[in-house]
């Protein structure tokens, strides 16, 4: 557990799914899930200690289950578990997971995550590219379609959930045209984050043998291509919060300007809260947004998040 009020939960390990740039399956094994007692044993206790942010961990985290159907639970219905133990307990806290695969991110497990207030309201959907050609080199299993279909459950069932999600820029033999397209897949979809890297082949992954043909030079224009476009996505969604007051969980003293702290919302976006004191970190808060940045929001702290709602 990294600090008092915040912890990791590994559920799973191991990965089944055999993308081509991953060297997971090969070092890690297979899917193998820890068992759903175990877990709820150990989120039981995190509850009772106070924890406000608890994160399950996973190759795979949401194929949970996938290796022992018949003994174990689904992802689903262990987040099922996780919103009724709160639910009895009263507890307050925000339950996330990562990193999902879009394969097995299945409706039920949206429909779990509306039904109970502990599921936090954010998403990581790795979408690695936005061209199906590149998706099959990358054995990654799904097509733009599939991906957009989830997306569109999300958007659906979870109106105010945050969409993060992980790119490839320069995987082998990737075009312009192919780059444009994960581009466009990015405007259509407006993420709040995503974590752009620029490929490089991992020891033991099969694409480790092919060419790495996107010359580092060119794979840098497009990071910067990608990350001009998430900017403008990420922008458009903090403007819309200016003005807004929003639950945080107060995390740390800002590293980069004096008396300031920093929080994050329910949805993982980050906020730099001015004139407030370090007593609240670990907390949750209300802030009044103030400005926002393309990947970060300024507020004003309120008050106890707590005394809000009884009020
Ligand atoms: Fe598995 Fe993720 Fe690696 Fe693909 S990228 S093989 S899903 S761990």
């Amino acid at each position: 557990y990294s600090k008092s009020f915040e912890a990791f939960v590994p559920i799973q390990n191991g990965c089944d799914k055999f993308c081509s740039f991953c060297a997971v399956p090969y070092t890690r094994g297979r899917e193998v899930s820890r068992s759903s007692k175990e877990i709820l044993e150990e989120v039981t206790s995190l509850i009772e200690n106070g924890v406000k942010s608890i994160t399950l961990l996973g190759q795979n985290v949401n194929s949970y289950g996938l290796d022992r159907p018949d003994e174990e639970l689904s992802f689903a219905q262990l987040l099922r578990e996780i919103g009724e133990l709160a639910q009895r307990k009263k507890a307050d806290f925000w339950l996330y997971f990562t990193s999902p695969h879009p394969r097995d991110m299945t409706r039920e497990v949206i429909e779990v995550m509306a039904a109970y207030p502990v599921l936090a309201n954010q998403v990581h959907l790795p979408l690695q590219s936005g061209d199906d050609k590149l998706l099959r080199r990358m054995n990654r299993n799904h097509n733009v379609e599939d991906y957009m279909r989830v997306v569109s459950d999300i958007r659906e069932l979870l109106p105010e959930a945050t969409l993060f999600t992980d790119i490839i820029v320069g995987f082998c033999g990737e075009t312009k045209e192919q780059l444009e397209a994960t581009a466009e897949v990015m405007l259509d979809v407006q993420y709040n984050m995503a974590y752009i890297a620029k490929y490089s082949p991992r020891i033991g992954a099969r694409s480790a043998r092919w060419e790495d043909d996107v010359t580092n030079e060119e794979k840098s224009e497009r990071l910067a291509r990608l990350t001009e476009v998430l900017k403008r996505t990420s922008l458009l969604h903090n403007e819309a919060l200016v003005g807004k007051r929003v639950r945080v969980l107060v995390e740390r003293e800002d590293p980069r300007c004096e008396g300031a702290l920093n929080a994050r919302t329910e949805g993982k976006l980050p906020v730099r809260i001015h004139e407030a004191t370090p007593d609240i970190i670990g907390t949750f808060q209300e802030v009044e947004i103030t400005a926002a940045a393309e990947l970060s929001l300024s507020g004003k702290w309120v008050k106890q998040a707590a005394e809000v709602v009884a009020e």
